[in-house]
């Protein structure tokens, strides 16, 4: 596929000869919301790891924007801009909510921590912080400490620190996990909001989510590919019904 962002041929991970993810081929559109789904244990971790290069392929190749990543290291890749969404455990909680951010940002420009003691840096860090603030909603937040944020609301400061890093692909994993409805409403409405112009790769359990959000998806069970397609496609496929009842 020619416009495609991010492919990978014959991806596999074994664990001690155990296969994780089995000569999987994927190949996500510039510019979509691609979802990679599949029961628990399918390999949606792994392949997530792989492609963000916190894990190695046992074999298989990985390509991103015309370069073969396969080799790279995660900051190597994040610094090309394939940025993966950091973990609430990434967020520093005693922290404000703005602060967060601004550590993003610096973090982004690759520089030591003197902002703090420059006035200029400083406003101009936070300046853009809020704009970030800004686009995940969480403007009326950005004096709270970060471990004060309820949950939902700490997904989106996960979102606003990887803008921050200034992603062409983003990849997200599970970022409605755990919440409430009213939550995953407005975390959908943001990855809809912040995909506009990127690529967003979405693991994700609630098919719900992904019926909404997803342009193509891939559907992984025991660590292969089931199916590909658009929503309506993978859910009325026997072999995915079978392996979703499965689970
Ligand atoms: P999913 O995210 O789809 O639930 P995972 O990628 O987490 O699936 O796991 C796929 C399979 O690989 C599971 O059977 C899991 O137990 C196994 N696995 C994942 N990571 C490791 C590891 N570090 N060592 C051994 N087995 C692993």
């Amino acid at each position: 596929m020619s416009d495609a962002i991010l492919q990978t041929v014959g991806l596999t991970k074994e664990f001690r000869g155990f296969v994780a993810v089995n000569d999987v081929n994927l190949s996500i559109r510039r510019g979509t919301i691609h979802g990679l789904i599949g029961p628990n244990g399918a390999g949606k971790t792994t392949c997530f790891n792989l492609l963000t290069k916190f894990l190695q392929p046992t074999r298989g190749s990985i390509r991103y924007d015309g370069r073969d990543i396969t080799g790279m290291k995660p900051a190597e890749v994040a610094r090309l801009g394939l940025v993966r969404s950091f973990q609430i455990s990434a967020v520093f909680p005693h922290l404000s909510v703005l602060e967060n951010v601004r550590v993003a940002l610096q973090r982004q420009r690759g520089g030591s921590f003197d902002f703090w003691r420059s006035d200029s840096l400083l406003r101009q860090y936070d300046a853009r912080a809020r704009e970030l603030l800004e686009d995940v909603g969480l403007t009326a937040y950005a004096g709270l400490t970060a471990g004060e944020l309820p949950y939902g609301r700490k997904r989106a400061l996960e979102i606003a620190t990887t803008l921050a890093l200034d992603p062409v692909m983003m990849l997200l994993d599970e970022p409605t996990a755990g919440m409430t409805h009213d939550d995953v409403g407005r975390i959908v409405q943001l990855i809809r909001r912040v995909s506009a112009g990127r690529t967003v790769l979405l693991v994700e359990h609630n098919l719900t989510v992904v019926s909404g959000l997803c342009d193509f998806i891939t559907v992984l069970a025991r660590g292969s590919v089931l199916a590909e397609g658009d929503y309506a496609t993978v859910a009325r496929n026997p072999d995915v019904i079978a392996a979703y009842l499965g689970d």
